[in-house]
């Protein structure tokens, strides 16, 4: 799964994982780095493993050495593995890779590549089915199992409200369902399970931080690495701010500059018809959705926020012509 990982990319992961363990595989979660808190309910996760932590590296290199295969799911370029990239792209096992990101690498010997599908955890869902043809949701789809991939599809589609979602996604949710799981539980164990700081952080970013610029129908905030120190935030604190942005009457552009570890990480958000992909690939070294993306920046947040006011212009026409 992809760096820093969403709900997508872990509950994707671990409702797979727990298919093919099923299936009599032995199987091995690896995420390149640390998690969010409000991940670690997700069946499975005890079990996952961390590149990045140092005590899990040497595991986490001879598993995939000694794997007979790969899967390689919400992510379609390895650089989106950081350090773990490299030791992915040397393994002598074939890859599969399982993703609905645009532009794909072509690392992998197998695709199930749909960016179509509003979440990696709505393509596993399609591809057990398919596997099981013929058999009922209750009898392929435990509880736990559902569950990572309610989260994952439930997450990626912003609780089922972005252009995403379409008939399937409601028929797959409606099919994981039946196994009987408690869906207004997931809800509030990834959505109303934060630490008070996380929301006297929100409260301090919406107040303080929130930039509206009318003339581009853009809003966007910056953070710094001290700020984010003040608050005691870790990465999953500042998850989904990007999107408050986007609540802003008019604003059809949201972006969010994130200091941290001597880069800039930058989320940006959209509706309807503007890319930020296209912004994120120009400009940031990043991709993504055409709605949701990401990048980031090696220079000064200064100067990363300054690109980003600089190219501006050129996209006027776009951000205005949103319906
Ligand atoms: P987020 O803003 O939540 O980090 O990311 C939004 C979307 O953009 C996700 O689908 C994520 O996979 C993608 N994304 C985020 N950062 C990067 C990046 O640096 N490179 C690429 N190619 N995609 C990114
Ligand atoms: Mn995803």
């Amino acid at each position: 799964m992809h760096r820093d990982p969403d709900a997508d990319a872990l509950g994707s992961s671990l409702g797979w994982a727990s298919y093919l363990t099923k299936k009599g595989h032995d199987v091995t979660v690896i995420s390149p780095t640390e998690y969010a808190a409000n991940l670690r309910w997700l069946a499975g996760m005890d079990q996952v493993l961390v590149f990045e932590k140092s005590s899990q590296q040497g595991q986490c290199r001879r598993k995939i050495e000694q794997a007979t295969l790969i899967c390689c799911l919400d992510f379609s370029a390895l650089s989106r593995l950081k350090d773990l990239g490299k030791v992915v792209q040397d393994a002598a096992a074939p890859k599969m890779m399982i993703d609905h990101h645009l532009e794909p690498e072509h690392f992998a010997k197998w695709m199930i590549w749909d960016t179509n599908a509003a979440a990696t955890a709505q393509l596993v869902y399609s591809l057990v089915k398919e596997m099981e043809v013929g058999l009922p949701a209750k009898e392929i789809f435990d509880i736990p199992m559902a569950e990572c991939l309610y989260a994952g599809i439930m997450t990626d589609t912003g609780s089922f409200r972005h252009a995403n979602v379409t008939p399937e996604v409601h028929l797959a949710v409606a099919d994981l369902m039946l196994t009987g799981f408690d869906c207004s539980r997931v809800h509030r164990l990834i959505y109303d399970n934060a630490p008070l700081s996380r929301l006297q952080f929100l409260g301090y970013v919406l107040s303080q931080k929130l930039i509206v610029l009318p003339q581009y129908r853009t809003a966007y905030m910056v953070l710094t690495e001290a700020e984010l120190h003040k608050f005691n935030s870790s990465s999953g604190e500042t998850e989904g701010i990007v999107n408050y942005g986007l609540q802003v009457e008019n604003v059809v552009m949201s972006a969010m500059f994130i200091e941290r570890k001597g880069e800039v990480k930058i989320s940006f958000r959209s509706v309807g018809s503007f890319s930020v992909r296209d912004l994120a690939s120009t400009h940031f070294s990043g991709g993504g959705h055409k709605n949701a993306s990401g990048g980031r920046s090696e220079h000064s947040v200064n100067e990363t926020v300054a690109t980003f006011l600089s190219v501006l212009p050129s996209y006027e026409q776009d951000l205005l012509s949103v319906d």
